[in-house]
């Protein structure tokens, strides 16, 4: 694999790096009409099972560019901790 892609080496600092980039998404890239959002259903797999996901359902990186989805994977993140403390 000869892409570079986003990928930080330890946890907190991919978490921290995470919420930065998405107050960054959530301030300058408003998307009303919700132009090229995938479903809806994909960004729930995305956090559910983020292996299954390709980035061509993911519309390549679109949710680094739109705050809805940005706005929608936060919620559903959230919900995903609040529900799954099995571990
Ligand atoms: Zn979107």
């Amino acid at each position: 694999m000869t892409e570079k892609s986003f990928s930080p080496t330890d946890d907190e600092n991919d978490t921290l790096l995470f919420e930065k980039l998405q107050e960054h998404v959530l301030a300058h890239y408003p998307n009303p009409e919700r132009k090229g959002c995938p479903d809806p259903a994909v960004l729930k797999s995305l956090i559910d099972d983020p292996g299954n996901i390709t980035l061509d359902a993911l519309n390549d990186l679109h949710i680094f560019k739109c705050a809805e989805c940005t706005r929608l994977l936060m919620e559903l993140r959230q919900k995903k901790k609040q529900s799954g403390t099995s571990e």
